[in-house]
């Protein structure tokens, strides 16, 4: 049986942290606002990835902040999205859930800019299928609006579902009744928990080995159906720990430590679309 990977990217700011007492983020890199927000790291990554994913034919969904959308435009790299799964990320990456924030969004407002970020993102690219809450932040309240306007929902964890061992990936959660793209959790070989998010592959305490081993173990181990992997383009580009833009060299390892990851989960398991994981 060929194992299935799902390949993911949340296209977001340049670095999105919260922004207390607010909904919506701002950059960690640069002052901008909520629809104007810094871009140049994610443009930058953007391009690398599609250049990437086009030459080797590897599906994957991008996970959209609408602002980021708008303020790209009507430009080469957007056009270049079309052929990809998209789903919604936000409009300004929203705390849904206000864990972060500390503001407690009102279910109007939780439509509100639910609605808003299908509308920008079909009219600058295509409908949003799919749907991924900014921080991962999810709960039934915003689940039951998400159900509402999206065919399925990729925001919630395998560890939040069950310890390690023995998940079952059809397992419904009573809260969500759409179907779930379940985002990959496992642990490392020192049992430390380790998921399917690149974070620690740009930021150099962890290697390729320790994802393709995540994802061996996510199979023969955690027996699951299927895995996900998801990065931000504008990684490629940035130090989160130093606050600051990488230099072309650094950009280039970056992309290098990316591809090389990918040339091997490539050749060792299969790169799926959303369809072949949920029936839709
Ligand atoms: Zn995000």
């Amino acid at each position: 049986m060929t194992h299935k990977v799902v390949l993911t990217v949340d296209l977001d700011r340049d670095y999105p942290i919260e922004s207390m007492g607010k909904m919506s983020a701002h950059s960690a890199v640069s002052q901008d606002t909520d629809l104007d927000p810094e871009i140049r790291g994610t443009m930058a990554g953007t391009s690398l990835v599609l250049d990437y994913l086009s030459k080797l034919k590897i599906p994957c969904i991008f996970f959209i902040e609408a602002s980021v959308l708008k303020k790209m435009g009507e430009t080469e790299l957007v056009e270049r999205l079309l052929p990809y799964e998209i789903g919604s990320h936000g409009v300004s990456h929203e705390d849904f859930t206000g864990e972060l924030s500390g503001y407690i969004p009102t279910s109007d407002e939780i439509t509100t800019t639910l609605k808003t970020s299908i509308q920008i993102i079909s009219k600058f690219l295509k409908t949003p299928r799919g749907f991924r809450a900014p921080f991962l932040n999810v709960d039934s309240r915003v689940m039951k609006r998400v159900e509402n306007l999206f065919e399925y929902d990729s925001s919630v964890t395998i560890k939040q579902i069950q310890s390690y061992s023995n998940v079952s990936i059809d397992k419904e959660f009573d809260w969500i009744n759409i179907p779930e793209l379940f985002l990959s959790t496992t642990n490392d070989k020192r049992d430390k928990p380790i998921s399917g998010y690149l974070w620690q592959l740009f930021e150099g305490s962890r290697t390729e080995e320790d994802y393709l081993f995540m994802l061996d173990r996510c199979f023969r181990i955690n027996k699951l159906t299927y895995t996900t992997l998801a990065f931000h383009p504008w990684h490629l580009s940035i130090n989160t720990k130093e606050r600051r833009y990488l230099t072309k060299q650094e950009v280039h390892n970056n992309f290098r430590k990316l591809y090389n990851l990918l040339d091997k989960v490539q050749s060792s398991f299969e790169f799926v679309g959303v369809e072949d994981i949920l029936s839709l």
